[in-house]
């Protein structure tokens, strides 16, 4: 048997058929287009795409999961809102259907790629485990006994919109504080060009000037840049923080980070380790939590989606 999963992004629909064990056996891309309908046409054109490649007909297949950015109510297959996508509530799952024959199971964006690195990356020797994506904002998803745990509605684990800082930043939600205004990539540059622009002489200007500055570029430098370094420990002491807090109330056995400034690695997962050992309550003796890197990149949407038509989920 196989299984079909797609992820839609705000630039790319991405498609791929995997088997049973989560090899690849086709994948595609298509551009996305706003709007629910083109959205719908969109994932059934690639959907035919991709088993036209395998000659496979629609029977060969468990179904079609799909994971989606925005607010989404996964038991009723409905996109409730997604602003990037021009989509106010609207039927996905039964119009993609419609289009294919196939059954279609629709999740949010982050629990598909949550799901994907439980099964198929970097958790996939854990049975607990929470997906972090640090990326434009700090996504990401909960898997409880090898499930993805929704929260009511499948509207919950929205883990970015955790305060960390009472009264702190204007975070897009309207909350202040949230772990998202301090821990994304957008947070980490925004704070890499201030400290740039309060050290003329910083040696994180070589890297070109404020428009080139990316989320690595703190970390390039700083070995041998007081900013620099000064920019890399505050973004960590925030993003370990929300991490302890979630470590604390879930109690995983893995932390799994993704999205841009994971790329990092060691750089960022060792000095998180040593707060988190530090900071998780009771201590690492009993029931250790793993920092760890996700594998999949940016496929782990899609083998997530994939996933939701396997036996468990
Ligand atoms: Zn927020």
């Amino acid at each position: 048997m196989y299984y079909l999963g797609i992820d839609v992004g705000g630039t790319t629909i991405k498609g791929i058929i995997i088997d049973g064990s989560g090899k690849i056996s086709a994948e595609d891309r298509t551009e996305t287009k706003a709007g629910g309908e083109a959205v719908a046409k969109g994932i059934a054109s690639l959907v035919g795409k991709l088993l036209k490649k395998l000659n496979l007909s629609a029977g060969d297949v468990a179904g079609v999961g799909i994971g989606c950015p925005g607010v989404i109510d996964s038991a009723r297959g409905r996109v409730v809102f997604a602003g990037n996508l021009g989509i106010n509530d609207y039927p996905l799952a039964q119009e993609v259907a419609c289009l294919t024959g196939m059954k279609i199971k629709l999740t949010n964006d982050a629990n598909a790629a949550a799901l994907g690195e439980a099964k198929f990356g970097a958790g996939s020797a854990y049975g607990d485990s929470i997906f972090v994506t640090l990326g434009t904002g700090v996504g990401g998803g909960i898997i409880i006994g090898g499930k993805l745990f929704e929260g009511g509605s499948s509207a919950g684990t929205e883990i970015g919109h955790m305060v960390i800082v009472e009264g702190g930043k204007s975070c897009t939600c309207g909350r202040r504080g949230c772990w998202e205004a301090y821990a994304s990539a957008t947070a980490l540059i925004e704070a890499t060009k201030e400290a740039m622009l309060s050290d003329k002489n910083s040696a994180m200007w070589e890297c070109g000037g404020l428009e080139k500055v990316t989320g690595e570029t703190p970390f390039i430098y700083c070995g041998r840049d007081g900013s620099a370094r000064r920019v890399v420990d505050e973004y960590i002491g925030h993003l370990a923080c929300g991490i302890v807090n979630l470590a604390n109330i879930f109690r995983p056995e893995a932390i799994i980070l993704g999205g841009g400034v994971s790329a990092q690695g060691e750089r960022l997962n060792a000095p998180l380790r040593e707060i988190l050992s530090r900071e998780i309550m009771g201590g690492t003796g009993y029931a250790p939590v793993k920092i760890v890197t996700a594998t999949l990149g940016s496929r782990a949407g899609a083998f997530g989606a994939a996933a939701l038509f396997m036996a468990e989920n």
